[in-house]
């Protein structure tokens, strides 16, 4: 490690709060699906900083869009109109079939914002009286950080000394759908799921399940939302997630990849009703719906499209998926995906995951591990077979060592 490295590291340490736990890798540089570190040695990312770099590194058409809107007109506030405002509803609305649109920041600002949406929605359009409306969401479930989000997360890391915690969440086991029906009351106002639970590991549910949960939010009146922030735009294979299970929800959230990972650029897609219950100065954001936003999410959205992202992250996906399980290691407990969102579990006697992200790093991968034993491979959906093949061979040598 030369001296630069440990001085990053070293600055960081001394004036950071210390709230993440990075690999020791400093990085300066990206293009596609490679980085480059301060010392000038190249990875193929497999993270994509958590599926927001989908487009691939500094993709050129987005680059462009952003400094030509920087140029032009970066902030403006809702106070007044933006003239990209207006096409980028347009635009994303007619992309995912939505019928109203709240433009956010982060990701957990959109989770919020569709926390306050659905309750308010349920008081008004529902009739759930005053203060008594409950949200469903899932045990293991990853929705952000934010003080509202964090009091029904189920992992104690998330939650510890946070409190006191807002109430009106009833938390059931994901992918069990008698639990859905068990837990609805007529208070409830809605049912809020990741497809795939991403954090928790890329845990994909049962084959059925969301065709039953759709059924059940329709029967009792309770609002589908699909926390599609990880999922959505083109990661699994599919524009969205609820696309492979032939259902569609009442709210969708995107983030991350709605900008490419250029800017934070959130939404909040809803049927006419939800979103429809707003008035003015009811919510808002500073920043949410900017014209540089605005201008960085369209080009995000139109290079996803026309260079075929989505049908490349089913290919590639698949050709990942199968090389994974050709892999004949002891250390491999399970390997899961779907499209560019895999994983491989390991059994808990091969060591600890990030044992493995380490030795992959050695070999050119940056992999994130999560829950310990699991490895989570993300890359950008713009990679090729041959990149593909490159990134199988070092984790079958990686996967075949015992690092426990
Ligand atoms: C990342 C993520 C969030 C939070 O997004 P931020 O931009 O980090 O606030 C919420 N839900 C899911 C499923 C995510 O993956």
């Amino acid at each position: 490690m030369s001296s630069s490295v440990i001085d990053f590291l070293a600055t960081e340490a001394r004036f950071g709060a210390r709230n993440y736990e990075p690999v020791g890798v400093v990085l300066s540089r990206g293009e596609g699906v490679w980085v480059w570190d301060t010392e000038g040695n190249r990875y193929l990312d497999c993270l994509s900083a958590y599926s927001a770099v989908s487009q691939g590194h500094c993709h050129p058409k987005i680059l462009a869009a952003m400094v030509e809107q920087a140029h032009r007109l970066t902030l403006t506030s809702r106070a007044f109109h933006n003239d990209q405002l207006a096409p980028f509803y347009e635009e994303i609305a007619a992309l995912t079939g939505s019928h109203k649109v709240l433009p956010m920041n982060s990701g957990a600002e959109a989770v919020e914002s569709a926390i306050k949406s659905v309750r308010k929605w349920g008081y008004e359009v529902k009739g759930v009286p005053d203060g008594q409306a409950e949200i469903i969401v899932c045990a293991n479930n990853f929705h952000g950080r934010t003080l509202g989000v964090v009091g029904f997360s189920t992992d104690p890391e998330t939650r510890t000394h946070f409190g006191p915690f807002a109430p009106g969440f009833k938390i059931i086991p994901f992918g069990d759908a008698a639990a859905l029906e068990e837990a609805i009351t007529p208070n409830t106002v809605a049912f809020l799921v990741e497809p795939i639970q991403g954090e928790a590991g890329v845990i994909i549910p049962p084959v059925g399940y969301f065709t039953k949960v759709r059924e059940l939010c329709t029967a009792n009146n309770v609002m589908l939302v699909l926390d599609e922030i990880q999922t959505g735009l083109g990661r699994t294979g599919k524009l969205l997630a609820e696309q492979h299970e032939g259902i569609e929800a009442d709210v969708t959230l995107l983030g991350k990849a709605l900008s490419g990972g250029f800017y934070p650029v959130s939404a909040v897609l809803s049927n006419n009703e939800v979103l429809g219950t707003l008035r003015p100065g009811q919510h808002g954001s500073t920043f949410g719906g900017n014209p540089l936003a605005c201008a960085v999410a369209r080009a995000a959205m139109r290079v996803l499209i026309e260079e075929g992202m989505i049908e490349n992250a089913a290919k590639q996906g698949a050709r990942f998926l199968e090389g994974l399980k050709d892999i004949r290691a002891n250390t491999i407990r399970e390997v899961r995906g779907r499209g560019l969102m895999l994983a491989v579990e390991l059994h808990p006697e091969a060591g600890r995951a990030r044992r493995y992200c380490e030795a992959l790093q050695g070999k050119g991968i940056l992999a994130k591990d999560t829950h310990e034993h699991t490895i989570r491979i993300a890359p950008p959906l713009v990679i090729t077979s041959d990149q593909v093949d490159w990134a199988l061979e070092r984790f079958a040598t990686t996967l075949t060592q015992d690092l426990s």
